[in-house]
């Protein structure tokens, strides 16, 4: 037995129990790895249905261009699906995001075009505007829009949803998700939901984000927006795919919090993930008074680490930005093995 091609092995992926990091919990804690997809990110399942509705739909035409703005996961999910399927790819991003994130992309053919962070959305330098350009001068093409797609959450209401009811024999409470387009956690929460309405659905969000003020009071606050760190999660707008309405609890986790727990997921679970699981697993901690002895917490992380080994795996990068302490040259010689 054989898969066809690469996009066959998208989904599916396993459900690890926390041992260490969370033995002061009073529950078990089970972490769906999701680079575990071929792209090492839980996007290749958006990625793949959203082109998938698109071609239903006639809005790409074989031989076309998919232009999307993307920090990298979403791209490298669109990126494998073009290949398969015959499409090239342009991704705009931002000079945030890691450049392991681009030169990956590069590697499975598709062309990146880099663009500033600290701009309005609406500023034609933005990656939004960038990509929206594009797609009205190119012939054929097609502007992905993860964030107002409605595929992309529809991917998660179809098979992460399913699979975590299955995997956990129905026996979920609760699903946290450091959360960015909202496609994961209202697509996934939502299927749960209707399974169960007394799940306990969880987002968490980065300081500089103003998706938790908006969940709680409904108003779009621009005070609440400044540059963060942490990367994949929190947006300055709302995007369309988001449902509030699904999510009960919105957890604020500080970029630093985020990126030391991804390191200790990574040496004490054995679990090399990235960034933003770290954020997702620090929110479930900071929540431990609301978790009582029979709760069975489902936490996603939603990407490997080894796209973070020039950021939050490189020592010099925590301490430039006070994340971890200056070490004197004296301990770093010490520390080699
Ligand atoms: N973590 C990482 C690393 C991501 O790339 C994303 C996607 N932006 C998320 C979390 C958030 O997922 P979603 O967009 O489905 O809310």
């Amino acid at each position: 037995m054989w898969k066809k091609n690469i996009l066959e092995t998208i989904g599916n992926t396993p459900m690890i129990q926390l041992n260490k990091i969370t033995k002061d919990l009073p529950c078990t804690v089970l972490a769906k790895v999701e680079y575990f997809n071929p792209g090492n990110s839980i996007k290749d399942r958006m990625a793949l249905k959203m082109l998938e509705v698109a071609e239903k739909e006639g809005r790409i035409q074989p031989g076309g261009t998919i232009i999307e703005c993307t920090s990298g996961n979403t791209g490298m999910g669109l990126a494998l699906a073009a290949c398969v399927k015959g499409y090239k790819c342009i991704f705009t991003t931002t000079d945030k995001q890691s450049k392991e994130k681009f030169d990956i992309l590069k590697a499975v053919g598709a062309e990146v075009i880099v663009c500033p962070t600290n701009v309005e959305p609406e500023d034609p330098r933005s990656y939004y505007s960038v990509a929206r350009r594009l797609a009205r001068e190119i012939p054929n093409s097609f502007h992905v829009n993860q964030y107002d797609n409605l595929a992309n959450r529809d991917a998660h209401y179809e098979t992460t949803g399913p699979e975590i009811w299955e995997q956990t024999e129905g026996k979920i409470t609760h699903l946290v998700v450091a959360t960015g387009t909202g496609g994961t956690i209202v697509g996934t929460g939502k299927f749960l939901k209707e399974k169960n309405p007394d799940i306990q659905i969880w987002a968490v969000d980065p300081f500089g984000s103003l998706l938790k003020k908006y969940h709680d009071t409904g108003t779009l606050d621009a005070s609440e927006v400044y540059p963060y760190i942490s990367e994949g999660i929190g947006e300055d707008f709302i995007p369309q795919n988001y449902d509030m309405s699904v999510i009960d609890h919105f957890e604020k986790v500080t970029d630093k919090d985020g990126a030391l727990m991804a390191r200790r997921i990574s040496k004490e679970e054995g679990i090399f993930v990235g960034y933003s699981a770290g954020n997702a697993l620090k929110g479930i901690l900071q929540l431990k008074d609301r978790l009582k002895k029979d709760d069975l917490v489902v936490v996603i992380f939603h990407d490997h680490g080894s796209r973070y080994v020039g950021k939050v795996y490189n020592d010099q990068w925590m301490m430039e930005r006070g994340f971890m302490d200056v070490k004197t040259v004296k301990d770093i010689v010490n520390s080699r093995p």
